[in-house]
């Protein structure tokens, strides 16, 4: 099969059909329109064999995910997703690999309304590269830099659960179809960062795990945090394996959830349910912004604990 082929087979009409594409794939570049009174929001990501995922992990779960951490990207903030280009290098032209890839692909992209309009393909070791483009009004999208003392810090979905399946999987244990879905088919945000634009102050997605994401947020918006650990929201089969001992190496510091975190000032506290409920989706407040800097945790004794953003280190030596 050419190059050309598999781009006709493979990656040609993937996606919802947009009616801002003037070109999609088939010329030496797309052609988009952007909304009047638009800005554009742009996020690439690299997945590579080995590293980003293991190498066993099915070509349909691939598709999905190396989009689903772009659209993740968008939904921090605020963004709608519009339209993806892929750079994908592969060893070679494998005809059932390349079907359940662009499948998995087309799937997530049509359901968020997403089209692919463009990209490079070449020989090589596994490699995926995806490029996400969105659009959110002028001056509305939600940064970093926005978070104010006060603020509660919020959390959607649960922690843990992609670091507890790469966890199990890596060490040769039976892991749950929840759990690896949970790592090989996340499900961005896009509704709730879309919801949350005029709402909350600040906002990253949960890419490296809540200390250092949030650990992002405060060192850019130049404040600190207090969270509970009491609160993290855990899903049962992530509780269950914490009962064994405090590992909070598992919520705080696993990579790949793909969750938002949020601040939002006390005033928009009732958005918080208003948007748990229209959306049906968990949302659990953690904690709150406050002076200083760096994220700290209550203990039960009264005292605070100081944490880095590998989330664990002083707990794990003196707990
Ligand atoms: P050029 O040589 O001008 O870069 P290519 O031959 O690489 O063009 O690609 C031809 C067309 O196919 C272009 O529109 C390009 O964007 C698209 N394309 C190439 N690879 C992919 C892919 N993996 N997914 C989507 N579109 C692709
Ligand atoms: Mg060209």
């Amino acid at each position: 099969m050419s190059e050309f082929d598999l781009i006709r087979d493979y990656f040609t009409h993937v996606g919802s059909g947009r009616a801002d594409v003037s070109m999609g794939v088939g010329d030496d570049c797309a052609l988009l329109r952007v909304a009047t009174g638009a800005e554009l929001a742009v996020s690439i990501d690299t997945l590579v064999s080995g590293i980003h995922f293991l190498a066993d992990c099915g070509p349909g779960a691939l598709g999905h995910k190396c989009l689903a951490v772009g659209l993740s990207d968008l939904a921090a903030m605020g963004a709608e997703p519009a339209w993806a280009t892929l750079a994908l290098t592969v060893p070679r032209a494998d005809e059932v690999w390349l079907t359940e890839f662009s499948r998995g692909f087309a799937h997530l992209a049509e359901a968020h309304g997403v089209d692919l309009v463009g990209g490079d393909t070449t020989r090589g070791s596994l490699t995926i590269s995806v490029q996400v483009h969105g659009l959110v009004p002028r001056g509305e999208a939600v940064r970093r830099s926005g978070a104010r003392i006060g603020d509660l810090v919020c959390v959607s979905g649960t922690l843990g659960d992609a670091g507890l399946a790469l966890r199990r999987l890596s060490a040769g244990e039976p892991v749950s179809d929840y759990l690896r879905g949970r790592l090989e088919r996340p499900t961005p945000r896009v509704a709730l960062g879309s919801a949350l634009r005029g709402f909350a102050s600040a906002m990253i997605d949960v890419s490296d795990g809540l200390a250092a994401d949030l650990g992002h947020i405060l060192s850019t918006s130049d404040v600190g945090a207090e969270i509970r650990l009491a609160d993290l929201p855990l899903s049962p089969e992530v509780s269950e394996s914490l009962e064994s001992g405090p590992d909070w190496a598992l919520p705080l510091a696993s990579g790949d959830d793909y969750e938002l975190c949020f601040c939002i000032p006390e005033r928009h506290r009732e958005q918080i349910l208003e948007l748990q409920q229209r959306l049906d989706i968990r949302l659990t407040i953690v904690g709150r912004i406050m002076p200083g800097n760096g994220l700290r945790c209550p203990l039960e004794n009264g005292s605070t604990r100081q944490l880095d953003a590998s989330g664990y280190d002083h707990f794990s030596h003196e707990e």
